[in-house]
């Protein structure tokens, strides 16, 4: 049995194209991620004119499975990465016990067991930024008491505080803080 395709009508630029799509290139915002591939073989109801997508209830909840897994991937990728750069300057062990995770947690994460918050994966990409510096502040911010700390706020150019001529008003934000 033959299976037709029906086109159906898009409503965005009138073309009768609208039929489920795979392919490269396709990616969708998925939690904090605002570009994550879409798997190339799944099929999304899309215009061949403009391209906007269509997605229908059936559609959504395939997507949906495949997303979080392609998201999960991602996040084992990063973790790999970022644990190959830190790891040429501190030892997994070091490492787990300065960003506070058990023993042996990321050897595991690098062997492909398990998966990674995406919590974990936004510090270490951060101290992948300069990891000599970042490790040594990390140190330094655990050896300090709590109320200790805070490094102090970064000064904000003038231009970017008033808008439309007005005042800023008095910020009561965590960095808020008058110096002496
Ligand atoms: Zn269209």
């Amino acid at each position: 049995m033959i299976s037709r395709v029906v086109l159906r009508r898009c409503i965005r630029c009138g073309a009768k194209a609208v039929k489920p799509r795979t392919g490269p290139g396709r990616t969708t915002r998925y939690r904090m991620m605002p570009c994550l591939p879409i798997p190339n073989e799944l099929p999304i109801p899309a215009c061949g004119r403009c391209r906007s997508e269509y997605l229908d209830e059936t559609t959504s909840s395939v997507l949906v499975t495949q997303l979080h897994a392609a998201f999960l991937d991602d996040l084992r990728v990063r973790v790999r990465l970022a644990t190959d750069i830190l790891s040429q300057y501190i030892s997994l062990r070091k490492l787990e016990l300065r960003v506070g995770i058990s023993q042996g947690y990321l050897s595991r994460l690098r062997a492909g067991v398990g998966n990674p918050s995406p919590e974990l994966v936004a510090h270490l990409a951060l101290l992948c930024h300069d990891p000599l510096i970042r490790l040594r502040e990390l140190e330094q911010f655990w050896a300090l008491p709590a109320t200790e700390w805070p490094p102090l706020p970064p000064r904000m150019p003038r231009c970017d505080l008033s808008i439309r001529g007005s005042r800023p008003r008095a910020s009561g934000g965590l960095h808020d803080r008058t110096h002496q």
